[in-house]
């Protein structure tokens, strides 16, 4: 018999397996090629050619001995120094080895230092629409996650809402910017207002609130927008990195965290740290990837297939006469659904082979995902099909 909490965790994922079956079962009667399937955020660029020249380079030094071995389980010192450095002449920050613990993408990253954080019943918020695994790691650790309702105007957090929903037991706030699902950019008057507010919030109940920045959409953010860096704005800031989408690794689980010095009890996070990445069973991230990123450092996917992806779709879509704003970063399109119900929206999608994602299972009704990191074939010949799907609705 399994545990009463996995049988939860089993029914609640069932919407997103239920899709996987049905895309399959699709595929078989129709073809792979007439499925249009957005529903995975699984990157279609190819990595850049440094990656795969660094993958080589490493497995055949024949000077680095033991490159496959275990290490300290933060990770290589040498390659925590690289990225600090990178960091710090991207941000001018000033980090070391000992602010970085490398982690198995930023899902690990995240379960790493919500068991660091957690005691039971301890409050995370976070804010709709959000990556809906927040749900299953907050309550790895027995931890509430705390929701705040979605700003449905702009999609940047509904900073009101989230001041009524801090308390005594909140002990940090997932932000995720650029964002999955609405592909938003938290601007840097939203993150400074954010920052006061928790500011404000510890000093009036005497207790630290840690912002944790999951960050894997970093790199994906067109037209040269700004994504603010959370450590320069707010002292207890934690930041989850990953390469899974910046390098299109999401396989090779490589990833990392950035522990802040500024952060109340700094020394403590990172021995704690450190020790859930091994007793969660992850012991350290990827040797060889560890090896390979650090080779990688300004290493970039060619976003310019994204945001190709992105304009066909944008347009074609507003044409139709859909509603939705531009996404700035990521590679997803949040899309107001022309019917009340977004499950019901996505079940007559499929009905043209058209497989999205509704917007409940981010906890925003009314709306749906649609990942955008196709093929661009798969958006043309999608699109006659979303023209239809809107005007058998009207
Ligand atoms: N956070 C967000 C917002 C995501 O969208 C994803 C993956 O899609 C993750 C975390 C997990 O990323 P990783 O593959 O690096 O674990």
């Amino acid at each position: 018999m399994i545990s009463k909490k996995m049988q939860d965790q089993v029914k609640n994922s069932s919407v997103i397996r239920a899709m996987f079956e049905e895309g399959k079962r699709l595929a078989d009667i129709y073809g792979a090629e007439n499925v249009f399937d957005f529903s995975l955020g699984n990157p279609n660029v190819e990595p850049p050619e440094d990656v795969k020249k660094a993958i080589l380079e490493v497995v055949n030094d024949s000077n680095s001995t033991g490159i496959h071995g275990y290490m300290n389980n933060s990770g290589y010192e040498d390659v925590r120094a690289a990225i600090a450095n990178s960091i710090n002449n991207k941000f001018g920050t000033a980090f070391t080895p000992k602010n970085i613990i490398m982690t198995v993408g930023a899902a690990g990253g995240l379960n790493v230092i919500l068991k660091t954080l957690l005691n039971p019943k301890d409050e995370v918020i976070t804010f709709a629409p959000f990556f809906g695994e927040y749900r299953n790691y907050v309550k790895n650790y027995d931890g509430e996650l705390v929701v705040v309702s979605p700003n449905t105007l702009d999609f940047q957090p509904n900073l009101e809402e989230f001041k009524e929903k801090i308390t005594a037991n909140t002990k940090a706030v997932i932000i995720n910017s650029p964002n999955n699902p609405t592909g938003v950019i938290y601007s840097e008057e939203t993150i400074i207002k954010l920052s006061n507010i928790l500011r404000d919030k510890q000093k009036e109940l005497g207790t630290d609130i840690y912002i944790i920045a999951d960050e894997p959409y970093r790199e994906l953010a067109y037209d040269n927008a700004e994504v603010p860096y959370l450590s320069k704005y707010y002292e207890n800031t934690i930041i989850g990195y990953s390469y899974s989408k910046s390098l299109s690794l999401p396989g090779e689980r490589i990833g990392y965290l950035v522990i802040s010095d500024q952060a109340a009890d700094y020394e403590n996070i990172v021995a704690a740290a450190n020790i859930a990445n091994r007793i969660l069973g992850f012991v350290n991230a990827p040797a060889l990837f560890q090896r390979v990123i650090a080779k990688c450092l300004d290493a970039k996917v060619d976003l310019e297939v994204y945001n190709k992806n992105r304009e066909l779709l944008y347009k074609g879509l507003l044409s139709f006469g859909y509603e939705c704003i531009k996404p700035e970063g990521a590679f997803y399109m949040f899309v107001k659904t022309p019917i009340e119900n977004d499950v019901e929206f996505c079940s007559l999608a499929n009905k043209k082979n058209i497989l999205i994602v509704p917007g409940s299972a981010f906890g925003c009704p009314g709306y749906v995902r649609i990942a955008y990191c196709v093929a661009y074939k798969t958006i043309e010949k999608a699109l006659p099909g979303f023209k239809a799907l809107i005007e058998e609705l009207k």
